[in-house]
């Protein structure tokens, strides 16, 4: 079953046309890689089905529906998460606390509550509320073997934790599907295998994953489908094998062993 879709899909910046004419699908349950020359247009793809940017032509539908231009804490409560190239942890706050902000984005009542904010009853229901915030997001962090670490800074954690940490938070605001923006990026090969085997436990949570990604090693292990792109536009999908030996991907990006 697709779950997420688009079609025709194309971004323009001026002159530049970062994405063109692009039908990507992605299917419930598995791990999807989008790999491709840097350049290529896929961070731009990730944008414009997360909300973050705004197609200029082209149509992106999650399970069926359009959802073409929503906002992107719109899409994140339909149940869309992400992670970015980047690091992006709230550094100087605790780890548990970086993935409590997942939650309760989720949870997402904040903007009413001021309003109740002066009566006994209100005063409890937030409590209670933040303890269950807190337990679930504990549980995510032994999910991700960091239970130990919660009260740490985040910034104080080793960088394959780190990049885990925004993994978790991602997965606090409990998706449907995750796309994960490289996230091996800068890790060291120890790193790289744990990060393989969590990806592989969250896919097994029934979550779908879509993955960009350089590290070859990481894309053809995992993935059970492979979409390339060059140029913006869409070049290959298949297997993980049939993409190996894709002669137009080996030309484009792969390149001869
Ligand atoms: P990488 O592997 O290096 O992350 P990518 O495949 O993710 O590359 P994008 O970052 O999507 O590629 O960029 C695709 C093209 O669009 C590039 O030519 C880039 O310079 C251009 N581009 C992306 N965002 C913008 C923007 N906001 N304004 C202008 N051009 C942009």
């Amino acid at each position: 079953m697709t779950i997420l879709e688009t079609e025709g899909l194309t971004r323009e910046y001026g002159g530049v046309i970062a994405v063109s004419k692009v039908d990507f699908q992605v299917e419930s349950g598995l791990i999807t890689g989008l790999i491709g020359p840097n350049g290529a247009g896929k961070t731009t793809l990730f944008n414009n089905m997360t909300g973050l940017d705004t197609p200029t032509a082209g149509k992106v539908f999650f399970n069926n529906k359009d959802i073409t231009g929503y906002p992107a804490h719109k899409i994140c409560r339909m149940g869309i998460a992400r992670t970015f190239q980047n690091i992006r942890l709230f550094k100087e706050l605790s780890v548990i606390e970086n993935v409590m902000i997942g939650r309760h984005f989720k949870t997402g009542k904040d903007a009413n509550k001021g309003r109740f904010l002066n009566s006994l009853k209100s005063y409890v229901y937030l409590r209670q509320e933040e303890e269950e915030i807190y337990e679930k997001a504990d549980s995510w962090l032994d999910f991700f073997d960091m239970g130990s670490l919660k009260n740490e800074l985040a910034k104080n954690l080793p960088y394959g934790h780190q990049r885990e940490l925004e993994i978790a938070r991602a997965l606090a605001t409990e998706p449907k599907l995750l796309f994960l923006d490289e996230p091996a990026a800068g890790m060291n090969p120890q790193e790289t295998d744990h990060l393989m085997n969590t990806i592989r436990k969250i896919r097994d949570l029934g979550i779908t994953i879509v993955l960009i990604e350089h590290d070859m090693k990481l894309v053809m292990n995992i993935c059970d489908t492979i979409t390339v792109l060059n140029y913006g536009q869409k070049l290959a999908q298949g297997t993980p094998m049939q993409i190996k030996h894709d002669p137009g991907v080996i030309e484009a990006y792969l390149g001869k062993e």
